[in-house]
């Protein structure tokens, strides 16, 4: 099933870092709406599923609106905020011919037959980029090149893959 929306490893601008949430109880109650509006579908891979599935603002701001609003599987969101996902070993940058939905695509579907994720790093064709792949550089480098857009993004064929998630998280 296709995404309706290109993935790319991507950060969110410094400036809208904490955006201001509403309280629990009200962001349930949207987080459902757009849930049910998208029909609990990735709208970035495509991956249907009742649980686990996470809510991303398109626009990083303080708009909490549905129209702002989208859904995203764990694996997606991961992509979305590489910083942080550097940070905590979560994912690692190599340079790959395949897409970066294929590769969480490919990812999923290898973890689902009892692959490992070093094996499944390992069948993927990946070259190192100008950095080491666990560097959180990739993300750094992004900042200058901003200004004022809400997200920046590293280019083709720079991809992020998986190397220490939850079985859960990819599910
Ligand atoms: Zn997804
Ligand atoms: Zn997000």
């Amino acid at each position: 099933m296709e995404g309706k929306t290109v993935l790319r490893p991507g950060i969110t601008n410094p400036r809208l870092w904490h955006p201001e949430r509403p309280p629990r109880h009200e962001w349930n109650k949207i987080r459902r709406i757009v849930l049910e509006r998208d029909n609990y579908t990735c709208s970035f891979c495509g991956h249907r599923a009742k649980k686990y599935l996470n809510i991303h603002h398109t626009e990083e701001s303080g708009d909490n609106s549905p129209d702002n609003l989208t859904t995203i599987c764990a694996a997606c969101h991961a992509v979305s905020h590489i910083g942080r996902n550097l940070d905590l070993g979560v994912i690692e940058i190599w340079e790959s011919d395949k897409s970066q939905v294929d590769i969480i695509r490919y990812t999923r579907e290898g973890v689902k037959n009892g692959k490992s994720l070093n094996q499944i790093k390992k069948e993927l064709p990946l070259r190192e980029g100008s950095y080491p792949p666990d560097s959180v550089e990739y993300a750094n480098s992004l900042i200058p090149k901003m200004r004022d857009a809400p997200r920046g993004y590293l280019d083709e064929p720079l991809c992020a893959v998986f190397v220490n998630f939850k079985r859960w998280q990819i599910e």
